[in-house]
């Protein structure tokens, strides 16, 4: 893939919009997202899914556990999970206090155990009891969007790129992207990454945010991007970030305010059901109930 037009229109417009941030063309961004992509491939060679499964249906149900969960605890409840329920019409055919009491260590059980069960219902009935290897028809299932289902193209060998909440940050920080909203910032980071290479990348910034570029102890001096990563000299909390940051604590002023209602409550089929939010799926932090994750108003983020 290279930067287009399009590509070099958005790196203009991150120039306008963001404070701080100076203009970069695209082809300038494009070499600097490559950089960014070498060094971590170095750092995370082979980096896995960090949510334990054995078969893309396990894969995608662990995904959708993961949801305002985190994966280790996701890893701590499936493999009991799995023993007990192995296909799709097993899912669909379980008591459902009983699927419930299963994945309640999770968060959001209810919702959950909803989604899971209308997703499993839906394979069985509209796709053979097999997992559908194209996004179009993946985001049909309840509970999947755009993150869960390239989580599952990948282990299909599909690529795509992964937009939880550490990519969302990482790309944000350095620069990748002007924008807050993870469909955006999918599509940017696919201009600027080869294709070959989405799923890697997409892991690699999951785990480099983990354990360098964390959401709050960032660490800038010794980190191994750092003269490739515009945040740095802003110890990881740069001013194009601050409207958003305000937005989330509730402080925004009008720009911030617009993030927010962008972000606004988790809306869709999982999270519009469920008492709080639960959107951030793969490798989210736990936040506790009620607490705006901050994520697109999409069902899953
Ligand atoms: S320099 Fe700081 S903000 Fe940039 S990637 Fe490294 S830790 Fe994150």
């Amino acid at each position: 893939m290279h930067v287009g037009a399009a590509g070099g229109g958005l790196v203009r417009r991150a120039g306008r919009r963001n404070s701080g941030l100076a203009p970069e063309t695209g082809a300038a961004r494009t070499r600097r997202a490559r950089a960014i992509a070498r060094r971590l491939a170095r750092r995370y060679p082979h980096p896995e899914i960090p949510l334990h499964h054995s078969s893309p249906f396990q894969l995608l149900i662990a995904t959708i556990l993961s949801a305002q969960s985190t994966d280790a605890q996701v890893n701590l409840v499936t493999p009991g999970l799995f023993q007990r329920y192995r296909t799709p019409a097993d899912f669909a055919n379980a008591r459902r206090e009983e699927l419930e009491q299963a994945i309640h260590s999770t968060g959001f059980f209810r919702a959950k155990t909803r989604a899971i069960q209308n997703a499993s219902r839906m394979l069985v009935e509209r796709f053979g009891g097999e997992v559908p290897r194209t996004l179009e028809e993946l985001v049909q299932l309840d509970g999947v969007g755009r993150k869960t289902a390239n989580v599952v193209l990948c282990k299909f060998g599909v690529p795509g790129i992964v937009v939880d909440t550490h990519v969302r940050r990482l790309s944000r920080r350095m620069a990748l992207t002007a924008h807050d909203d993870p469909d955006k910032i999918e599509q940017d980071l696919m201009a600027v990454i080869p294709r070959a290479d989405w799923c890697a990348f997409s892991l690699r910034l999951i785990y480099f945010g983990r354990e360098v570029c964390d959401a709050r102890r960032p660490q800038c001096p010794s980190c191994q991007v750092r003269d490739l990563c515009p945040s740095a000299r802003y110890g990881g909390f740069p001013p194009w970030m601050a409207a958003h940051r305000a937005g989330r604590n509730g402080r925004a002023g009008r720009a911030g305010a617009g993030l927010a209602r962008a972000a606004g409550p988790a809306s869709g089929r999982i999270a519009g059901r469920a008492s709080g939010r639960i959107g951030r799926g793969l490798t989210a932090e736990r936040r506790p109930r009620g607490v705006p994750s901050g994520a697109s108003g999409r069902r899953e983020r």
